[in-house]
């Protein structure tokens, strides 16, 4: 029996392990299907104090091996389900067939990309449609991409992008972008980058590669067609919850609801932290601070604290 599982391995289920090792709980993370989460793909970390910069893999592999030598267990497997049985045990089934008995769970499995739902999307994922620029951009040297989306991950997708492209389009459905002002600046001075206002994709044409995008017009529906070798979707994130099915409250966006400023969530002995949670600041600074507020509250739970 463990005193403490944390699902998700990003900043927030790391730091909640670094403080529960910390406090003799000998925390289990379960990592999920990405080990370190949405950062292990971003390109560099600038906002992070202590780091001026960062590359997300690498900050992340130092997270997870702080983990490690505080005393934390690293399961690189999937949470399918978790119950509760009724002498106030949880039990959390693996993807390999596991089940773990806890007295506590922290979920902090953050969110996963949104898809855009148009004809091309899914089917040439992996043959030039990509969520990832720091995963799939070096093999875009000397091409014409496409970036969608208007947000600061666009926006940094899109300047990372200028590393390797000759052209990238960056195709907005509004007349102003939702990112912060230094990345506004950064996009619009970089002279590869070519800004679309008001566009949609409404089809991502290809065989066994992309070749070209059909863009919608917002105001007058005209369509232009655009050859690219690549498209780059980020236009959000959506919770990762599925396995959790009606045992927590959520909000209308299936984010989970916490209490009074603390990471309670409405079953107790769960505890929730990160970009997971409804409201949450989706920054990695913030992250690990809700996982070390979730440690200290599943301490109290437990009755070390
Ligand atoms: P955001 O939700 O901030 O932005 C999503 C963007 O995609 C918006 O511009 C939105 O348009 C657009 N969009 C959404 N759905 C569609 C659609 N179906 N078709 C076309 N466009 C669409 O997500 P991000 O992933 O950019 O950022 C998530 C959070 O992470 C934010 O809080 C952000 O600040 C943070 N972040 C911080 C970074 C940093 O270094 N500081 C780096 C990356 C992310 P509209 O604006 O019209 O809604």
């Amino acid at each position: 029996m463990e005193q403490i599982v944390i699902v998700g391995s990003g900043p927030a289920g790391l730091t909640c392990a670094i403080y529960a090792a910390r406090s003799g709980l000998s925390p289990t993370v379960i990592s999920g299907e990405e080990p370190g989460g949405q950062l292990t793909k971003t390109s560099v970390i600038e906002n992070f104090p202590g780091f001026r910069s960062i590359d997300g893999a690498d900050f992340m592999a130092k997270m997870m091996e702080q983990s490690e030598s505080c005393g934390a267990k690293i399961i690189f497997e999937s949470v399918k389900k978790i119950e509760k049985t009724k002498d106030e045990v949880f039990l959390i089934l693996l993807s390999d067939g596991v089940t773990v008995s806890s007295r506590s769970v922290v979920i902090a499995t953050g969110a996963s990309h949104k898809k855009l739902g148009i004809p091309g999307e899914l089917e040439l994922s992996n043959k030039g449609v990509s969520w990832c620029a720091t995963c799939d951009g070096p093999m875009y040297r000397g091409k014409r991409v496409a970036v969608i989306g208007g947000g600061n991950s666009a926006l940094m997708e899109a300047i990372f992008l200028t590393q390797f492209a000759d052209d990238v389009f960056l195709l907005h459905r509004r007349d102003s972008f939702r990112a912060d002002n230094i990345m506004c600046h950064r996009a619009s001075d970089n002279p590869k980058i070519h800004i679309l206002w008001n566009s949609v994709v409404s089809r991502i044409v290809g065989d066994s590669k992309v070749r070209e995008i059909v863009i919608e017009d917002v105001n007058g529906g005209e369509k232009t067609v655009l050859p690219v070798n690549g498209v780059f979707i980020a236009i959000g994130t959506r919770p990762v919850t599925e396995f959790i099915g009606d045992i927590l409250d959520f909000d209308d966006e299936g984010y989970i609801k916490t209490q009074n400023g603390s990471a309670e969530t409405s079953c107790r002995g769960i505890f929730a932290a990160g970009d997971v949670v409804s409201g949450s600041l989706k920054q990695a600074v913030y992250a690990a601070g809700a996982g070390a507020l979730a440690a200290c509250n599943a301490e109290e739970f437990l009755g070390v604290r």
